[in-house]
């Protein structure tokens, strides 16, 4: 690896919850590539002027050195700082014994940093998400704990554990450690006063720099952190991001390389579609071949180019929904639409295979790109699926409402379609119903509508049979049959039906009324005619009620693939979760300078 490492770097400082003057400070100066965390010490207001006089006079220091600074330069320039610090404690009796720490940074080459660092103010490094603390503490309880003179609980619980063995300030003269950083790309340098590292915990700090979008937002996250800790003292932080140099945002690169890449090969996506045979699909079957490829996939191409372009899913779910619904409101089958999808996707996916032989990078942006684009559409489509499937399932419903409601009829019959053999009728009630049958059925003719008046002439001529030669016993199902079958409506239309067998019954009743033959005589004709309607009339609802039974069982079916399409949804959108974990983690992605 070679090259300048490109550094971002965000600072931020806060007084705490507990004390009212912030004597901590921080510089950030990029273009001399100086960073820095001092952290002020002494009555009224003195710390406050130690770390900014300190500040001050390391920027003036490093300033006025002509050629490269190391560490002899640094060493000077706090040696410097000290000694003003310690002129101006010496000018006002207020500011006797005042100081501050020092933590610096400096950019010395095109990857390295030199670190530098008098007191308690911390330098830590976080690289591939570990963070190891890269100063030692210029405390009088760290140098005993350091020749084992103490232990660690001993050494928490030390009165002395916050008193500095070394500051810029109370002597004019200091001394200070260093350490060189040679900087990976993602490198995350930590500066810090001891406000962040006594009120937070180190996992917390890896925690929050690791996780953080950038540098500004990492520094302001970490003081919110010590803030939450209880923010017993003055917080500032220092946060350096190393990254490669001009590397634009993960949605630029997709925008600008992805986007493009996928256009470029739009022909090729079209002759993938044409050799999986797209246009052959039912969906295309209005369209020419050419037009099929040009809008069928032409439009999928172009939408995909957008949405790369716009890291929206917005033109791809749209273009799945009008497809779909399209297909859909032309009482279209599901699985061609799917066909259709899966064709296209593998057309898509071969594209990808395609830039993926020739670009690396971008064939890997597109692998996870390209198919999560494929992926609103279908669940575009499963969406326009399911509301078509709501309407059905609704349906569902009020046909099972209207078949519990019938089933007390048709599963315990409560008029039973054979009746018990009865005697044959008499002569005298045969000529009864031998004259009602002519009188009825010539009541029957002359109607406005002709089709209507044979059926019920059909009825009655049925109806007389069954009262005359079977003595009331009548095949109700098969005449039912028949009359629906293959009688003048020639269709299943039941509600003419059963009109015309209410007008039957009406005028086969009233023609024995009517016909010759004393009142018993009727009597007796007229309830072998009833009889032989009311088996008829049974005979047409069972009929009717069992052709429903296969669209019922249809609808049950569709109940089934609501169930399926709905499981497919949850799978698809699972799916999606992991691709955009992966778009989130995908290597090579991700700049080299982590997340931006
Ligand atoms: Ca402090």
């Amino acid at each position: 690896m070679s090259g300048a490492l490109s550094l971002t770097v965000g600072g931020a400082t806060h007084a705490g919850q507990v004390r009212e003057n912030n004597e901590d400070c921080y510089l950030v100066d990029e273009q001399a590539g100086l960073y820095g965390v001092f952290d002020g010490m002494g009555g009224h207001h003195a710390g406050e002027v130690a770390a900014a006089v300190a500040r001050d006079a390391v920027i003036a220091a490093l300033a006025a050195v002509e050629g490269d600074v190391g560490r002899d330069e640094i060493s000077a320039a706090l040696r410097r700082a000290s000694a003003e610090v310690f002129a101006e404690a010496e000018r006002r009796k207020a500011r006797r014994g005042m100081g501050t720490t020092a933590v610096l940074c400096k950019r010395v080459g095109p990857r390295t940093l030199l670190l530098a660092h008098v007191g308690d103010s911390r330098g830590y490094l976080l690289r591939e998400g570990r963070l190891q603390q890269l100063t030692a503490d210029h405390t009088i309880v760290a140098e005993l704990l350091a020749r084992g003179a103490l232990d660690e609980d001993e050494a928490r619980s030390h009165p002395y554990r916050a008193v500095l063995s070394r500051n810029l300030g109370s002597q004019a003269e200091t001394r200070p450690d260093f350490r060189d950083v040679e900087l990976q790309p993602g490198d995350r340098v930590l500066l810090c006063s001891d406000g962040l590292s006594g009120y937070a915990s180190d996992q917390a700090i890896e925690q929050t720099l690791g996780g953080a979008t950038d540098a500004a937002a990492a520094a302001k996250e970490l003081v919110d952190l010590a803030l939450k800790g209880g923010g017993g003292d003055n917080v500032t932080v220092v946060v350096v991001i190393a990254g490669k140099r001009a590397v634009p945002r993960r949605t630029q690169i997709i925008r600008t390389s992805g986007a493009a890449a996928w256009w470029e090969r739009r022909e090729t996506f079209l002759d993938h579609a044409r050799s999986h045979g797209m246009a052959a699909s039912p969906i295309c079957s209005v369209l020419s071949e050419e037009e099929a490829i040009a809008i069928v996939a032409g439009n999928l191409c172009e939408a995909v180019y957008r949405d790369l372009e716009q890291t929206t899913g917005i033109h791809t779910w749209t273009y799945g929904e009008n497809l779909t619904a399209g297909w859909l409101d032309q009482d279209g089958d599901f699985d061609v639409l799917r066909r259709l999808l899966d064709d296209l996707a593998a057309a898509a996916g071969a594209v990808v295979a395609d830039i993926q032989s020739s670009d690396e990078h971008t064939g890997a942006l597109l692998s996870v790109a390209v198919p999560r684009a494929l992926l609103v559409a279908d669940m575009a489509a499963a969406n326009v699926l399911a509301k078509h499937l709501r309407q059905v399932e609704s349906a569902i419903g009020q046909v099972d409402a209207v078949r519990a409601r019938s089933a007390s009829l048709t599963e315990s019959v409560t008029v039973p379609l054979e009746v018990p053999r009865v005697d044959p009728p008499p002569p005298e009630v045969v000529a009864c119903l031998d004259a009602a049958l002519e009188e009825a059925s010539h009541g029957a003719g002359g109607g406005e509508r002709p089709r209507e008046d044979s059926v019920v002439a059909d009825c009655i001529a049925r109806a007389h049979k069954a009262a005359r030669e079977h003595g009331g016993r009548l095949d109700g199902l098969m005449a039912a049959r028949e009359l629906l079958g293959t009688g003048a409506h020639g269709e299943l239309a039941v509600a003419p039906l059963l009109d015309a067998l209410d007008r039957a019954r009406a005028l086969h009743v009233s023609a024995i009324k009517r016909a010759p033959g004393g009142a018993e005589v009727k009597a007796a004709a007229a309830r072998r005619v009833l009889v032989a309607h009311r088996l008829l009339c049974c005979g047409t609802a069972h009929v009717v009620v069992d052709s429903g039974r296969p669209i019922a069982d249809s609808l049950r079916e569709a109940t089934e693939s609501i169930v399926q399409l709905r499981r497919r949804v949850v799978d698809n959108e699972q799916k999606l979760t992991g691709l955009e974990r992966r778009f989130q983690t995908q290597p090579g992605w991700a700049p080299p300078g982590g997340r931006e």
